[in-house]
C-alpha cells in the first residue's frame, strides 16, 4: 500500500468506498490525513470506519474537507452531476480520484499510463508482463486489477503500468505519465461525457506530461490522428505514432503481422503474426503500442521479442480455454457489443458461435459480412429472437436458451462435423446482465461447462 502525505493534517472526503475508495481511505490515513467517508452500503461504511474514517453523509456537507475523492463510477458532469459533486463545488472542495492521489505522491518509479476506447487492459497487462520478463520491476493496476493505491512502492528503476479510463483521467488534474498511450477513440460512454468532443477532450489529458516524456498514439482513427497532428508540433517530448495496415515514418507499424519499429536510429522488425495470445489486427495495435512503451523505458528489442510469445493473454478476451480433438474452445465473453465480437469472428473459421444476452443498439447487423465463417449459431438470453432474425437465411440457428445447453450443443456439432480448425466461440455481442452478474461470471460459466464437456470425453 502507498501512503499519501500530500493531505497530512487536512480533511479529505471519500465518496464510494468499494475497492479503490477503501484503498484511498487507508492511503490517506497512512499519510496523516483526516478522512470523512460515505457509501450507500452500511457494510462498506463499517469497513471504512474500521479503517479509521469518520462516517458522515457527504451529500449534505463536505464536513470541512479540502478535497473530495470520488469513485470513478459516480457521475461528475453527465448525465447530471451527482449531488455529492454539487455539494463539493458549493463547499469549495476539489473533486479528484484515487489516481490523482497517486500522482500527488510523485512516484519514484516511472509511470506508463494507458487509455483508449478499446484494448486498454490487454496493452496494460502486456506492458507489465514484458517489463517483468525483461527484468524491470513492474506493478500493474488502475482500472484493471489492483487499485493504484494498493500497489507496491516501486523504486526508481521500476515502472507502473496503469490502465486509465476516461472517468479516471477526468478526476486526475495532476496526471504526469512518463510514457502515455492513447490507443484509439471510438464512440463509447457518451452518456457520461456528453458528446464525442467531451470524450476526446478528456482522453487527450493523458498527454499532460512532464518534459522529456514519451507520447504513443494510434493514428488509425480520425480523432487520434487529429491529436497526433497536434502533438507532433509540440517540442519537449517524443511522439511515437502506431499504425496498423500501413507503414509509418518515425513510428511503429504492423502490416500482415510484421511489426516494424522506425522510431529509433535503426529500424527493428519482428514477426508477430503467430503470437497465440495476441491474435488479430486489434491485438497488433496493442502489441505495437506495448513494444514502443517498453522500448521507451530502455528495454532492448531482442529482449522484448524473446518475451512476447510467453504472454499468456487475459481471461475472457479470445482466451483459449480448451482443445479437444479437432475442436478449440475460445472464451471471448468480454465482447459485449458487435464491434468487439467482430474482432474475434475474423480470427476463426469454421465457427460454432455462442451469442446473445442483453443486446446493444444495432444488434448484430454489422456482423453480416462475417456470417460466412459461422457454421452454426447457438443463441442465449434476451437477444436470441432478434439475433435469429438477423441470422436467418445466412446461418443455421439453434435457440439454446442458456449457456450449459449452448456449449453442449455447439461441442456436439463441432465434434460430429470433424472440421479442421473448428472453434466453439463464446463472443456474445451482448451485455451479460440478463443471465449473469457480469462478463467475467459469464466467461467463467462457459469455461466450467467446457471443462465438463471435454472431461466427459477424455
Ligand atoms: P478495454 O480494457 O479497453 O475494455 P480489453 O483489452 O479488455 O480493452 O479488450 C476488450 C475487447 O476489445 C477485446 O475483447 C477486443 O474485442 C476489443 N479490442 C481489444 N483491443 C482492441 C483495439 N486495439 N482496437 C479495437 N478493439 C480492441
Amino acid at each position: 500500500m502507498l501512503a499519501i502525505p500530500a493531505f497530512a493534517k487536512q480533511t479529505v472526503a471519500v465518496f464510494g468506498i468499494a475497492r479503490s475508495g477503501r484503498a484511498a481511505v487507508r492511503a490517506l490515513k497512512a499519510g496523516g490525513a483526516y478522512v470523512v467517508a460515505w457509501d450507500d452500503s452500511a457494510e462498506r461504511r463499517a469497513q471504512a470506519e474500521a479503517d479509521g474514517a469518520r462516517i458522515a453523509d457527504l451529500t449534505k456537507s463536505m464536513h470541512g474537507a479540502s478535497a473530495l475523492v470520488l469513485s470513478p463510477g459516480v457521475p461528475l458532469t453527465h448525465p447530471a452531476p451527482h449531488p455529492v459533486v454539487v455539494q463539493a463545488q458549493k463547499d469549495g472542495a476539489a473533486v479528484i480520484g484515487d489516481i490523482e492521489l497517486f500522482f500527488r505522491r510523485k512516484p519514484q518509479a516511472r509511470v506508463v499510463g494507458i487509455t483508449g476506447t478499446n484494448g486498454k487492459s490487454t496493452t496494460t497487462a502486456l506492458i507489465a508482463f514484458l517489463l517483468e520478463a525483461c527484468g524491470v520491476p513492474a506493478a500493474l493496476g488502475g482500472n484493471i486489477g489492483t487499485p493504484v493505491l494498493e500497489l507496491a512502492d516501486l523504486a526508481s528503476g521500476g515502472a507502473y503500468a496503469l490502465e486509465l479510463s476516461s472517468f479516471q483521467i477526468d478526476l486526475t488534474p495532476s496526471i504526469a505519465c512518463d510514457v502515455a498511450i492513447l490507443l484509439n477513440v471510438t464512440p463509447d460512454h457518451l452518456d457520461r461525457h456528453g458528446d464525442m468532443d467531451g470524450y476526446v477532450a478528456v482522453k487527450k489529458h493523458i498527454f499532460d506530461q512532464p518534459a522529456g516524456a514519451t507520447a504513443i498514439i494510434g493514428v488509425d482513427d480520425d480523432h487520434c490522428r487529429g491529436i497526433w497532428e497536434e502533438l507532433r508540433t509540440q517540442p519537449g517530448r517524443r511522439v511515437i505514432p502506431i499504425a496498423i495496415g500501413h507503414r509509418i515514418e518515425g513510428g511503429v507499424s504492423v502490416v500482415d503481422g510484421q511489426l516494424e519499429d522506425r522510431s529509433g536510429a535503426a529500424t527493428v522488425t519482428l514477426d508477430i503474426a503467430a503470437l497465440p495470445a495476441l491474435r488479430g489486427a486489434h491485438n497488433w495495435q496493442n502489441t505495437a503500442a506495448a513494444f514502443a512503451a517498453v522500448r521507451a523505458l530502455g528495454v532492448k528489442p531482442d529482449a522484448i521479442a524473446a518475451a512476447l510469445p510467453r504472454f499468456p493473454g487475459l481471461a475472457h478476451r479470445m482466451e483459449t480455454v480448451a482443445t479437444a480433438g479437432n475442436v478449440t474452445f475460445v472464451n471471448d465473453s468480454k465482447a459485449t457489443n458487435a464491434d468487439a465480437a467482430e474482432k474475434a469472428l475474423v480470427c476463426f473459421d469454421p465457427i460454432y458461435w455462442i451469442a446473445g444476452g442483453r443486446a446493444k443498439v444495432g444488434g448484430i447487423e454489422p456482423l453480416v459480412p462475417h456470417f460466412h465463417r459461422i457454421r452454426h449459431a447457438f443463441l442465449i438470453g434476451e437477444a436470441a429472437p432478434d439475433f435469429a432474425r438477423t441470422l436467418q437465411g445466412h446461418v443455421p440457428v439453434t435457440q439454446s436458451g442458456d449457456m450449459i445447453t449452448a456449449v453442449r450443443q455447439a461441442a456436439d456439432l463441432a465434434r460430429a462435423e470433424g472440421r479442421r480448425g473448428a472453434v466453439v466461440l463464446l463472443s456474445p455481442a451482448c451485455a451479460s446482465f440478463d443471465q449473469f452478474r457480469d462478463f467475467e461470471q459469464r466467461g467463467d460459466a462457459f469455461r466450467a461447462v467446457v471443462a465438463t464437456v471435454t472431461g466427459e470425453r477424455a
